[in-house]
């Protein structure tokens, strides 16, 4: 028997008393690979974007996956044979694509503290486009490409203003924030750019925050772009490309973030409305193209009864699944084989790390022994790539599911491996 699948994860669902994804049984696979263990259903990536291909139809469009959201390198690959561009925000990133087999052509770059050494070599390899976030880094990539004999390709990101009426970490399109140029200062700089012999001016961006859920904030992102395009266009230089970021939501509890082509077919409706949807449109998604494509699993070690809490106390920690503890993010937790039996008892989920940060979730209803496993759900974007050793943990394996097929696209990291590169004193 096969139950609907869980909200949000398209090829999530239990079958008879085992979740499964794209029809795995993931409590196999947590005993193969052992815990914790990230696993990705590549069917729900290419879901994911087909969405957005959808909403796209008949337009001129260039998506450019965020690969901070999840930069492994097989899922690099994967959105690269799909014909995406990348989003990248560090020269590692670049190298990343690059070992990936991604098109240089289609990297734009975005982020406000590139280095010099870092444009040297976004230029070198022939990236499509530099975000620029500041006059001063516009000054600064004239010069560096100058030196190159080359000429950097911009776009100017500016900061619309505008509330994404999203958590205060992931917003990041208000004036208080440190991302983009002020609407006010448009005009002036887009003036500058076009004035430097090292750059040409070829598009505008914005990206006004994350796990967006709601249209309205993109419909005034939109409104305030255009009227900037319009400024700019009749101060004598040619916007090629629109660029509007990223940041469309998914569910991750009971959230009800617009569909990708949904939220598309509105915003072209709107460019349409204000003669711009003929243009080139780039995108930056992130989040919603990979974070519901992924669970982490995850073995109970111990119950720990308390006067005032209960703890479930798991093998996956903070350094595995940071969002909690950064931005008290909640993830659902469910079990991998469901005692129908069992008493449910109110838990908070932890991990062993010693912060009292290191939660997974909290006061969650499970019944459940050690030595169960459960999933994380939602674990495919911000996690493995924020991952990190804190507590010398390695970091988990990552298996990619297709179908009957797994391939084990990062194995488990070993302790050794976690500082092999550091050097003893003589
Ligand atoms: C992080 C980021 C994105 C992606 O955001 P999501 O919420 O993951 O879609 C896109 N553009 C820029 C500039 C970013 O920093």
């Amino acid at each position: 028997m096969t139950a609907p699948a869980l909200p949000g994860h398209p090829h999530l669902a239990y079958q008879g008393a085992e979740l499964c994804l794209e029809g795995q049984p993931l409590a196999a696979l947590a005993q193969e690979y052992g815990t914790p263990l990230y696993v990705y259903s590549k069917a729900a990536m290419l879901q994911a974007l087909a969405a957005y291909q959808c909403g796209f139809a008949g337009r001129q469009v260039q998506i450019c996956y965020a690969m901070k959201a999840n930069s492994s390198l097989a899922v690099l690959q994967l959105f690269a044979r799909a014909g995406c561009g990348f989003d990248i925000v560090s020269g590692g990133e670049l190298a990343r694509v690059l070992a990936a087999g991604g098109d240089p052509a289609k990297v734009i770059f975005s982020g406000v503290g590139k280095t010099r050494a870092e444009m040297r070599q976004a230029l070198q390899a022939g990236i499509g486009c530099f975000n620029v976030e500041s006059e001063a880094e516009l000054e600064v990539l004239n010069q560096v490409a100058l030196e190159l004999g080359l000429r950097a390709p911009v776009s100017i990101r500016v900061n619309p203003n505008v509330d994404a009426k999203t958590h205060p970490y992931i917003s990041t399109g208000l004036k208080g924030n440190k991302f983009g140029i002020a609407h006010e200062r448009t005009l002036a700089t887009y003036q500058r750019a076009a004035s430097l012999p090292g750059l040409r001016v070829v598009g505008i961006d914005c990206h006004i925050g994350s796990q967006i859920t709601e249209l309205a904030p993109y419909r005034d992102a939109i409104e305030r772009v255009l009227d900037l395009v319009q400024a700019i266009e009749a101060a004598g230089i040619t916007i090629e490309h629109l660029d509007f970021g990223g940041g469309l939501g998914i569910t991750y509890h009971d959230e009800q973030p617009p569909a990708a082509d949904a939220l598309w077919t509105a915003l072209l409706a709107q460019l349409d409305a204000r003669g711009y949807g003929g243009r080139k449109i780039m995108i930056e998604p992130g989040r919603s193209l990979v974070g519901n494509a992924g669970v982490c699993l995850t073995e109970v070690l111990y119950l720990k009864p308390g006067e005032q809490k209960n703890f479930c106390i798991v093998d996956a920690a903070m350094n595995d699944l940071p969002r909690p503890a950064m931005y008290e993010a909640y993830h659902a937790i469910v079990p991998l084989q469901p005692r129908p039996e069992g008493v449910r008892c109110l838990y908070d989920v932890v991990g062993p790390v010693c912060e009292s940060g290191d939660w997974l979730g909290r006061e969650r209803h499970l019944a459940v022994q050690p030595g169960d496993k459960l999933a994380v759900l939602s674990t495919g974007a911000y996690c493995a790539s924020m991952a990190s050793n804190y507590n010398t943990r390695g970091r988990a394996a990552e298996l990619l599911v297709d179908g009957a097929q797994t391939t084990l696209i990062r194995p488990r990291e070993s302790a050794a491996q976690t500082f092999a590169h550091e050097r003893l004193l003589p």
